[in-house]
């Protein structure tokens, strides 16, 4: 799942305070995060400690949601494609859980969205929510809303708008398994043990009720074929267990105004 949101980083700097767990210095504002953004920080630190997360700084926003959108929508609080949850019912989806509301919400890019229940579906188990998070980095880390945007706009110009749709169906297809790929990596190099990527992706399909084939029009491969392709990505792993690297030391900025985690590079 990809969404997009803006957030102002203003209030990082004004309030924060040093703090030291699992030999990184965080950051956080004066508030106490809750249980959730807590877990995210044990499980990023660990995913550091054994993956190149890149330059950027990265972010992450526990929201309200695809079920907030889905309330909404059931009750006619806004109007937009139940299926994909986008138009205006997209917008309770990126609700602050933690919040009660009384303003609105802005909207930016590159900040990774994690529904609060998928805390609560994992039962805060590390290494499954290593494996969700680490797909998502991955889509970050490798720019797959830019490759298909590009891709879109260049290589299938000249196609008829259904073989467009088609085609890139198909790429992103392939940018999921990529991600399901480097997250059995990444949650590897974590020093998570076993094949847990295989049971949390299998987890996802049976909290959503969801053993499809894999179907042109979607943008996410069946059950089948991402099960097959993880169980060929251990196997791989096995036979190749993929090198070690210098993990860059980050330190964390937690916003309760802006409900976000900031994962930052470390200031000297
Ligand atoms: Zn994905």
């Amino acid at each position: 799942m990809r969404r997009r949101i803006i957030v102002s980083f203003a209030a990082f700097t004004a309030a924060a305070l040093a703090a030291t767990a699992s030999g990184y210095s965080i950051w956080r504002s004066l508030s106490e995060p809750p249980a959730e953004y807590k877990t995210l920080e044990v499980i990023l630190n660990k995913l550091n400690d054994g993956n190149k997360l890149g330059k950027a700084n990265l972010a992450f926003m526990i929201t309200a949601g695809p079920a907030a959108s889905e309330l909404a929508w059931g009750r006619g609080l806004c109007r937009g494609n139940l299926e994909t949850l986008y138009d205006q019912c997209v917008f309770f989806s990126l609700l602050n859980p933690f919040k009660t509301y009384k303003n609105g919400w802005a909207y930016s890019n590159g900040t990774i969205l994690l529904p609060r229940s998928l805390f609560r579906k994992f039962n805060n188990n590390n290494p499954h929510l290593a494996c969700i998070i680490a797909h998502e980095l991955s889509h970050e880390l490798r720019s797959h809303a830019f490759e298909l945007n590009y891709y879109y706009n260049h290589n299938l110009k000249g196609l008829s708008e259904k073989d467009k749709e088609a085609a890139s169906m198909k790429f992103q297809r392939q940018h999921e398994l990529d991600a399901d790929r480097d997250a059995s990596i990444m949650v590897f190099r974590a020093g998570f043990k076993g094949r847990p990527c295989i049971s949390a992706i299998s987890e996802v399909f049976r909290l959503n009720g969801d053993g499809g084939n894999t179907e042109a029009d979607s943008t996410h491969p069946g059950f089948n074929e991402r099960m097959n392709a993880m169980k060929l990505n251990y196997i791989k792993l096995k036979k190749n267990p993929p090198s070690q690297v210098r993990s860059v030391k980050r330190v964390m900025y937690y916003s309760k105004p802006d409900n976000l985690l900031l994962f930052t590079h470390k200031k000297n």
